[in-house]
């Protein structure tokens, strides 16, 4: 972050656990890029994380590439795991601490009865502002949701509404820099240098899923396992929808919602 950024950064008074969704190209990351500028919330992108195991070559990483390239989705137990794994070495929520018969300390509680305990227990690690925290491409699905809420209160689900146009014709014209998940478009954000990052100055990549037919099948897989999503965060009152054609057209709407929420 650069200092004038970190100068014009607003502050919150409570703390945001936001979830990004949205169909692939829909400008999850760059929201999410933005976001973490306009108010210092930190954010975990589980496409990032998965591409930064391909590139590493842990066994995640090469279980999940053919799947990735396929444009499929992983499991949704690998998924949980990491994911809830990646909130807990941040501190965003509880480490996890097992009691002798291996059960976590709130999941005893729970057993108890102690419902709010164990829930205060929970979010001792996450309620002040400065661990406010965004998901990008986490949860995708309704299982991945129900394991999420069992771990920390979630306290806004974004969903961006971008045309299916607008969409097809962005991600034909996307280029990232890998290593840092900065997202460029030819047309829209191009690259100072073209081809090449604004900030390291090293070449930008065509990511391997963003193909027309890998593409397309990613689209579908959205369809059929992200939107029931919306349904069930829209039945626990999280669920706020913002549409445009541009990233430029839904950021201040965005920030506007966050400020108005925990500003
Ligand atoms: P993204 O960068 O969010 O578009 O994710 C790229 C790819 O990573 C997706 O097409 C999936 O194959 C995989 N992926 C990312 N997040 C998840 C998730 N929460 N559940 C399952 N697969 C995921």
């Amino acid at each position: 972050m650069s200092a004038s950024t970190a100068n014009h950064a607003r502050k919150l008074r409570k703390a945001a656990r936001v979830i990004l969704v949205g169909p692939p190209g829909a400008g999850k990351g760059t929201q999410s890029g933005r976001l973490l500028e306009h108010f210092r919330l930190s954010a975990i992108s589980s496409g990032d994380i998965l591409r930064e195991n391909i590139r590493n070559r842990t066994p995640l990483g090469m279980q999940a590439e053919s799947v990735m390239r396929g444009g499929g989705l992983i499991n949704d137990a690998v998924m949980v795991k990491l994911i809830v794994g990646e909130l807990s070495k941040r501190g965003w929520v509880e480490s996890r601490p097992t009691t002798t018969s291996g059960i976590t300390v709130t999941g005893a509680l729970e057993i108890m009865g102690h419902t709010s305990a164990a829930k205060t227990a929970r979010l001792a690690a996450s309620n002040c502002p400065s661990s406010s925290f965004l998901l990008d491409g986490f949860p995708r699905t309704v299982t991945q949701a129900e394991s999420l809420d069992k771990e920390v209160d979630m306290n806004f689900v974004v969903n961006l509404n971008v045309p299916r146009d607008v969409i097809l014709d962005r991600i034909a014209n996307r280029m990232v820099h890998e290593p840092s998940g900065r997202v460029y478009n030819n047309t829209w954000n191009p690259p100072q240098v073209p081809g090449y990052d604004d900030v390291t100055g090293e070449k930008l990549t065509k990511r391997a899923d963003d193909c027309p037919e890998t593409f397309a099948k990613r689209l579908k897989s959205y369809d059929k396992s992200t939107a029931p999503l919306l349904e069930y965060y829209d039945k626990t009152g999280l669920l706020w929808t913002v549409s445009g054609k541009s990233s430029d057209e839904i950021t201040p709407q965005l920030d506007a919602e966050i400020f108005r929420r925990f500003g």
